[in-house]
């Protein structure tokens, strides 16, 4: 292994756990993590559940962060949260164009550009989720609808802002199908997407850049994805949902060496 990117596993949790599970979740974590993780770890609870996770993980490696967020700093926005009340929050990290938001709520490659800058101006980390249908990638059309995803996002950001985030290749069709992209579809989606990256950013900028896979990822795959090179961390939907599952997917960054 060539690459000094460090591993980044991140949990989504989408519409799950209360508050009181998920700080089950995080005494669970705090106990194993006496013996710390070989890898960056994040957790994406509900919106309510930040700030409790956030004081319930205090002086862990484990970043907070929330699902989504809006574009604007704050006004007339009925139901929605700003990135500066995430921050109050204390959540550092958010993830900007989740497939479900995509796909389920109808996000724009244009609303997502709108969240990556919101993120970046606000001091968020942002995971910038990208990623093809099926329909898509049986028409042979996966890269280049990934490359036109990153260009839209991407299309105000500067350098600083991009060195600041973290991409997740995630096909629509393997997220909570139980059908994992194989590690060769992956890692060559991977390096297509750090082609375009060092294309707009530079070579130095797409050497650091952590491209986590996301898709049905399960303990019993992780280590086998986590092999390749070019896959830098894993974004898991349904198997963080378990303590035991999440940290034995975050232990499967050792066999990365
Ligand atoms: C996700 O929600 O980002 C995801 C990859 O879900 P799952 O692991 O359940 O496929």
């Amino acid at each position: 292994m060539t690459t000094s990117r460090r591993v980044l596993i991140a949990a989504n949790w989408k519409m799950h756990k209360t508050i009181s599970e998920a700080t089950r979740f995080a005494s669970e974590v705090r106990s194993a993590l006496a013996v710390p993780a070989p890898c960056d770890l994040a957790v994406f609870p509900s919106f309510f559940a930040v700030r409790p996770l956030v004081e319930a993980l205090v002086g862990t490696a484990v970043a907070v962060g929330a699902q989504d967020l809006h574009w604007e700093d704050g006004g007339a926005f009925t139901g929605e949260v700003s990135a500066a009340m995430l921050r109050d929050a204390g959540a550092t990290v958010v993830l900007v164009g989740h497939s479900e938001r995509r796909h389920v709520m109808g996000e724009s490659n244009d609303v997502v550009a709108r969240k990556l800058a919101a993120a970046l101006r606000s001091g968020l980390a942002p995971i910038l989720c990208v990623g093809e249908t099926l329909a898509e990638r049986e028409a042979g059309r996966q890269r280049a609808v990934v490359e036109t995803q990153l260009e839209c996002a991407f299309g105000a950001a500067d350098a600083t802002g991009a060195a600041k985030t973290v991409i997740a290749y995630e096909p629509v069709w393997a997220i909570g199908t139980g059908r994992t992209a194989t590690a060769d579809d992956a890692e060559e989606m991977h390096r297509a997407i750090r082609a375009w990256f060092g294309g707009r950013f530079g070579a130095g900028a797409a050497a650091a850049l952590r491209i986590q896979y996301g898709g049905s990822v399960k303990p019993d795959n992780a280590a086998s994805l986590l092999a390749r090179e070019e896959i830098d961390g894993l974004l898991v939907g349904g198997a963080s949902l378990d303590a035991g599952s999440f940290l034995a997917i975050a232990r499967a960054a050792g066999a990365r060496g």
